[in-house]
C-alpha cells in the first residue's frame, strides 16, 4: 500500500515520524481528545491515503472510534490511561 513511501522506508524512519507526528497531533487536531490514549491520532498510513500527509489525524478511524468509545463511555467503560514519564 504505502510501503514505498519516504516516510516508511525503514524502521527508524517510521518510527521518529510517528513520536514526531504524535507530538503535532497532540497540540493540534487531537490536542482536546480524552482518548489520545486509546487512539493517538489513529493509523499514520492511512492518515497518508486519506490526506497525503502523515502528520493528519485518520479522520475515518477518529470518527469510528471516538464513536464507539464514547458510546461505551456512555455506558459506564473507562478507556485505560497510558502513565506518562
Ligand atoms: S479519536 Fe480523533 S481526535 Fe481523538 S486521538 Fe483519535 S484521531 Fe485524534
Amino acid at each position: 500500500m504505502h510501503f514505498g513511501s519516504s516516510e516508511f522506508s525503514s524502521l527508524d524512519i517510521f518510527v521518529e515520524n510517528k513520536s514526531n507526528r504524535e507530538r503535532r497531533l497532540r497540540m493540534g487536531n487531537c490536542k482536546e481528545c480524552e482518548i489520545w490514549d486509546v487512539c493517538h491520532g489513529g493509523c499514520m498510513g492511512h492518515a497518508k491515503f486519506l490526506t497525503g500527509d502523515i502528520y493528519e489525524s485518520d479522520k475515518e478511524f477518529c470518527y469510528l472510534l471516538s464513536g464507539v468509545i464514547k458510546t461505551c463511555m456512555s455506558k459506564g467503560y473507562n478507556p485505560p490511561k497510558r502513565h506518562r514519564a
